[in-house]
């Protein structure tokens, strides 16, 4: 588990609660951005900033310190389409008496926008799925709205090494999200009942490839209490035969 370091000028910067934030952020799946290994020992947070737009990125000690890097103007958060490394995780969870089908997205690297002020970070990736018609979930009693055109692609048997793999298309083609997914028993027979999964983004949490649903649910509802989590109902399928 790797040992996470700031220094003062990091600390001042983020504030009380961009400390709490950053703290809750799992470092066991990050890379370093300097030698792009995975992360380990003692691990220093860097922060790159220009004011309105804050990223906050982990190093090596060996590779670099606890610092905060001023940005130019032009520095902003790129859309989560040019390639967030994300984890998903795929659950069957009960909301209200339905056990749902649910994909829950975390960016592996987390990037911040500060909205007012030191402290009030929001994830870029959440405040840019706001923007795209996703609601704000503060607790986990029905499914959010479904998000028009948006859409998940089950690639069963064929994901990046034969496991099943999903894709997640924005209304404009982008590939939100391109990867594995662990389908737990009975989620595939939930998504092709309702025809949509509820999918979720937001700093969760889920570290582990596999996590057991009552897991899952504390650590959305913690998310959520936190106004750190993101959700739509979104159409899930598979690609039609021949295609
Ligand atoms: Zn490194």
């Amino acid at each position: 588990m790797p040992d996470l370091h700031m220094s003062p000028e990091v600390r001042a910067l983020l504030g009380p609660e961009g400390l709490a934030r950053a703290a809750e952020v799992s470092l066991t799946d990050g890379q370093c951005v300097t030698c792009r290994q995975p992360l380990d020992g003692t691990v220093n947070m860097v922060v790159r900033t220009n004011g309105s737009f804050t990223h906050v990125v982990y190093v090596h000690d060996r590779c670099g310190p606890s610092e905060v890097i001023p940005m130019g103007p032009d520095f902003a958060p790129a859309a989560p389409a040019d390639g967030y490394d994300m984890t998903m995780t795929a659950a069957v969870l009960d909301h209200g008496g339905a056990d749902l089908p649910v994909l829950v997205a975390e960016t592996v690297g987390k990037a911040y926008i500060v909205q007012d002020g030191p402290g009030e970070l929001t994830n870029v990736v959440a405040s840019h799925l706001l923007g795209q018609g996703f609601h704000l979930v503060s607790r986990l009693r029905q499914a959010p709205p479904q998000v028009p055109e948006w859409v998940g692609v089950l690639l069963l048997g064929h994901g990046p090494a034969g496991e099943d793999g999903l894709l997640v298309l924005d209304p404009e083609g982008g590939k939100f999200y391109a990867g594995s997914v662990d389908l737990p028993d009975g989620w595939l027979t939930q998504a092709a009942r309702y025809g949509w999964a509820i999918f979720y983004v937001g700093n969760v949490g889920l570290t582990a490839p596999r996590q057991d649903a009552r897991t899952t649910v504390k650590a959305l509802r913690t998310a959520a209490q936190a106004g750190q989590l993101v959700g739509a109902r979104i159409a899930v399928g598979t690609p039609p035969a021949g295609a």
